[in-house]
């Protein structure tokens, strides 16, 4: 146990608040700051509720760069990107191309298929710890195609998982209305991911939030912090609101803002926001088991614990003020109009007028998360950059950043060889905070 180390965690989203729990855990002292209030409804709130072993594959890869030319050429399409003449928006460009010609590939998905894999465990433990406040739903996640080259192409990804042994199996239209019969999909065929789960993330927000409460962490709402006190390579205290506030440790876990915060200490960490909206259905048509992708919509559909949520696009950008937030309507309406022709029953419920939410997912140029300390100061931390994938990756974040700042517990073990064979230094090595 970590007696009488403090630590202020910054930023309240998923990364936050799952390292928060570890580390409390571990003994230390921890406080919370969040720029926005409990029930703002950010990132971590408004996602897809995805755990995906299925995503190993990161953002910037070959195909990625060369699927991008034609997306972003689509109009109201899936992606976009902005143009704007800035320094750090071209400044990530270039690495994201960079990163897409590296040839590492491989070792990249196995160092991601062992944290998502690792982070799925944790999930079914915080499930009981979180006193059943939050439910895992292991029904897989199926990627639904429409078109015969989508199918081929998703074919692939079976063999992926297959290699890593994670589960994934090819599935027809008959076999899809099997699995999934109270929902008329009309699709050709797709991809179940086995090891694929979901859940309501409002649900779990509250429910770690409410625990970190019990358990004693403290929590500044409404703070933004704005700078540190620092001296050598040490970080001393953070100011917020005119006030400083001091501890042994700090982490920036600030999600798509991370940088702004790591660059008043020097610290260069390449990140844009990538924007993304959701809104949920409370009386669907349908009932649905398990979630799914809708392939060639770039489409996320989710049972909630109210509803069916679904979640579309990426608009890559540098990120806008905490809370400012923009939405387009013609990309709202670009993701209603795609889903009846994947699930017919819903065209009347894509008329509706639900709420809809915008978020900015932190992405990093080579799709991997940072996750670790940096060079320049031996007591800040830093969680972020997760992408598409930071729900899925909360939980392995918090353990791996709490057992580093810490220097206690072990990693767990996965039942998964090839998987388990991934060794802590290469997480941290593809992880590395410095490593632009
Ligand atoms: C539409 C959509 C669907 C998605 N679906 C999925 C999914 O199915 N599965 C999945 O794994 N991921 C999904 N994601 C991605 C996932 O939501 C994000 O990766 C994740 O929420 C990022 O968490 P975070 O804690 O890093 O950032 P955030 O949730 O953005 O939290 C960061 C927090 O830090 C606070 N902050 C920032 N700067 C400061 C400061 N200076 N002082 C104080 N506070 C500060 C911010 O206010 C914010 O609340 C989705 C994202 C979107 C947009």
């Amino acid at each position: 146990m970590s007696q009488n180390l403090s630590a202020i965690v910054i930023g309240g989203g998923v990364i936050g608040l799952c390292t928060a729990y570890e580390l409390t855990k571990s003994g230390v002292e921890v406080t919370v700051i969040e720029a926005t209030h409990p029930d703002s409804i950010g990132c971590s709130s408004l996602n897809a509720g995805m755990i995906v072993p299925s995503h190993v594959t990161p953002l910037a890869t070959a195909s990625m760069l060369f699927a991008a030319r034609k997306l972003i050429f689509t109009r109201n399409g899936p992606l976009t990107l902005s143009l704007m003449p800035q320094k750090d928006l071209v400044d990530w460009y270039m690495k994201f191309i960079k990163s897409c010609l590296q040839k590492n590939i491989e070792e990249k998905e196995a160092v991601l298929g062992k944290m998502h894999m690792l982070s799925r465990s944790r999930f079914l433990e915080l499930e009981v710890e979180l006193d059943h406040e939050f439910q895992v739903f292991q029904r897989g996640l199926f990627n639904f195609c429409k078109t015969e080259k989508a199918f081929q192409e998703e074919s692939h990804t079976v063999d992926l998982a297959k290699k890593l042994g994670i589960r994934a199996e090819l599935v027809s239209k008959e076999e899809i209305r099997i699995r999934e019969p109270k929902v008329t999909f009309e699709v050709i065929g797709g991809v179940h991911h086995l090891d694929d789960c979901h859940f309501d993330p409002v649900l779990f927000m509250t429910a770690i939030r409410k625990k970190l409460m019990e358990l004693g962490v403290a929590f500044i709402w409404n703070a933004e912090v704005e700078g540190f006190d620092s001296a050598g390579d040490q970080v001393s205290g953070v100011h917020f609101q005119g006030k400083t506030l001091a501890a042994d440790q700090f982490v920036i876990a600030g999600g798509s803002w991370s940088s702004r915060l790591a660059k008043n200490l020097g610290i260069s960490l390449p990140l844009v926001g990538g924007k993304g909206y959701s809104f949920t259905v409370e009386q669907p048509p349908q009932p649905m088991g398990a979630c799914c992708l809708l392939h060639e919509a770039r489409v996320a559909v989710t049972p909630m614990a109210k509803g069916i949520r679904f979640a579309g696009t990426m608009e890559i950008g540098s990120p806008s003020p905490i809370g400012q937030i923009g939405m387009r309507t013609s990309k709202i309406q670009a993701i209603r109009a795609s889903i009846p022709s994947f699930m017919p029953k819903f065209q009347q419920a894509m008329e509706g007028s639900e709420t809809v939410s915008a978020g900015l997912r932190p992405l990093s140029p080579d799709g991997l998360p940072y996750i670790g300390h940096s060079q320049k100061y031996s007591n800040v931390w830093i969680g972020t950059g997760h992408g598409m994938m930071g729900m899925s990756l909360g939980p392995v974040t918090g353990l791996i950043l709490s057992r580093q700042m810490t220097g206690t517990g072990e990693m767990p073990k996965l039942e998964v060889p090839h998987l388990d064979g991934v060794s802590n230094q290469k997480i941290a090595q593809y992880c590395a905070v410095d490593r632009f």
